[in-house]
């Protein structure tokens, strides 16, 4: 019986002691180095914290940087990831809230980390790591250890301004992790290329599929994701044959034409998730990588990262837009309308999700997850968790779930035409001359802003979409970047962009 992430950490290593496990641009650690770093630095923190405490590390994302992970897990922690590029500001909210008991760093962010950790107990990674590990201590925390207790906590951006922690327990992850083995082909002979910031959920595919499998993960450098030469070069150096990345990322690659020129063809496994996947781009990745195995992921941090996928297995039209697909296994979704009901086929409601998958609550903060988690409003027998996702779909006549876009984009225009911006994004990322783009709206003006980029003339791009979008739709005015704005997750920075372009 798996209950704790280290089981599969143990067992890896005792199959594939000297196989690298994770590998970055400097440095790699074997399975057998992993879990003894966990150990060693796991033993210093028992040392000094009670089991059940917040672990905040503040690191580069390094192989080592995972296994301070692991060494807040070996301790009976829970580890809280920082951006290192985060305002103090910014970490000094989420400190607020979660009152970290202690704090890894590394050299590179030594200062920094001091200068947030307060009253918590800190600590160079490298130098927790010359404990000797105590295998009394470890024992006695494993054997405490129950599958619910928290295994890591990611704060998201909270629509408030103060960062959400999401709180994943063992249970969900490992869950996930036999999810991804067993439907996604998730095995040892994987070798994956991470994308996904560790402060991101989509890094926890790559994390657990190599912890679970006995696989490889390589960090992709970010330089390769601005130079996609270097990106294949880097590919095929390191035999990767799977990759779970943010569509922008799979977007910038198929836009740059480097597919048509030299195409990655190793690539056995192309995954993403985290915003919609246009089926233009995705289009070029088929024709280029034909034998490549397509998924579109969906699900928000809190259900542990994906909640339904679809894997591609038929053509569809650039303008198309690309399904979600079904719930994954032991997974519960519901479609749900405004009066709380399970809507019918075509029709729009918002997904909400039920299962294992869940998120323990957003940590010291019981008034938004009090907002977010509510009672399944079908179940009045007894109390059973239902995530509300804020976004809307609909099931298609395949039964396969649309996703239409967030709630908060829907919009009311010319005062009765409801709208979802994503509809119009749909059309837009077909338009060949259209790299990537987004729509917003300004309420104030009532008006759909479109922003873009690529080498499409404003009035062309108005053009061509007016021959795909009834006349209520058409954006009222368009705004043409040379780049757009990016979250630290890669995906298209909405909220920086309304606030240059709308106030
Ligand atoms: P995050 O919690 O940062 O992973 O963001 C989750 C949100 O990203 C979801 O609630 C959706 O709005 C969006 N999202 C995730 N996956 C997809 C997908 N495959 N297609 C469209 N939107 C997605």
């Amino acid at each position: 019986m798996t209950t704790n992430v280290l089981d599969y950490l143990d067992a890896s290593a005792a199959r594939f002691p000297d196989k690298i496990a994770f590998g970055g641009e400097h440095s790699a650690l074997t399975f057998t180095q992993l879990r003894d770093l966990s150990r060693r630095a796991g033993t210093y923190l028992t040392g000094r914290i009670g089991a059940g405490q917040p672990v905040a590390v503040f690191m580069e994302k390094t192989p080592a940087c995972l296994a301070a992970f692991f060494a807040a897990v070996s301790a009976g922690c829970f580890y809280v990831p920082l951006d290192t590029k985060m305002p103090a500001e910014r970490i000094k909210l989420i400190f607020d809230t979660l009152h970290p008991a202690f704090v890894f760093y590394d050299e590179k962010n030594a200062e920094a980390a001091r200068a947030v950790a307060g009253d918590a107990g800190c600590a160079l990674f490298a130098e927790a790591c010359r404990t000797e590990p105590d295998e009394a201590a470890l024992a006695a925390v494993r054997a405490a250890h129950v599958d619910t207790d928290l295994l890591y906590v990611l704060f998201t951006s909270g629509s408030t301004g103060v960062p959400k922690g999401v709180t994943i327990s063992h249970r969900s992850m490992i869950d996930y992790a036999d999810w991804l083995h067993d439907a996604l082909d998730m095995n040892e002979s994987c070798v994956i290329g991470n994308q996904a910031p560790f402060v991101f959920d989509n890094s926890t595919l790559d994390i657990y599929s190599t912890l679970k499998n006995g696989c490889t993960t390589w960090i992709i450098p970010k330089k390769c994701f601005s130079f996609h030469k270097t990106m294949v070069q880097f590919l095929r150096e390191h035999g990767i044959d799977t990759i779970f990345f943010v569509p922008s990322a799979l977007i910038a690659m198929a836009n740059s034409g480097i597919l048509a020129k030299d195409p990655p063809l190793g690539l056995k496994r192309v995954y993403f998730c985290g915003e919609v996947m246009p089926n233009r781009q995705l289009n070029m990745w088929r024709r280029a990588v034909p034998e490549a195995v397509y998924c579109n992921m969906y699900g928000p941090t809190e259900i542990t990262d994906v909640c339904s996928y679809y894997i591609v297995d038929r053509d569809f039209d650039d303008d198309d837009p690309l399904p979600i697909g079904r719930a994954c296994a032991n997974t519960r979704i519901l479609i749900l309308n405004d009066e709380n009901k399970p809507v019918s086929p075509g029709q729009t409601g918002e997904l909400c999700v039920l299962g294992t998958c869940l998120s323990l609550g957003y940590y010291n903060n019981p008034a938004q997850t009090e907002k977010a988690f509510v009672q399944n409003p079908l179940n009045t027998v007894f109390h059973e968790r239902m995530y509300r996702t804020g976004d809307l779909a609909r099931y298609n006549d395949r039964g396969e779930i649309m996703f239409l876009g967030r709630k908060d984009f829907q919009i009311k225009h010319q005062g009765c035409y409801r709208i979802e911006l994503g509809e119009i994004e749909t059309a837009l990322l077909a338009v060949s001359g259209v790299q990537n783009g987004c729509c917003l709206f300004d309420e104030a003006k009532d008006e759909i802003v479109c922003v873009y980029m690529g080498a499409e003339e404003e009035h062309e791009l108005a053009k061509l979409l007016a021959v795909k979008l009834p006349s209520y739709m058409m954006p009222n005015r368009y705004v043409h970047l040379d780049r757009l704005p990016m979250t630290i997750n890669d995906k298209i920075d909405r909220v920086t962009l309304k606030k240059q372009h709308i106030g």
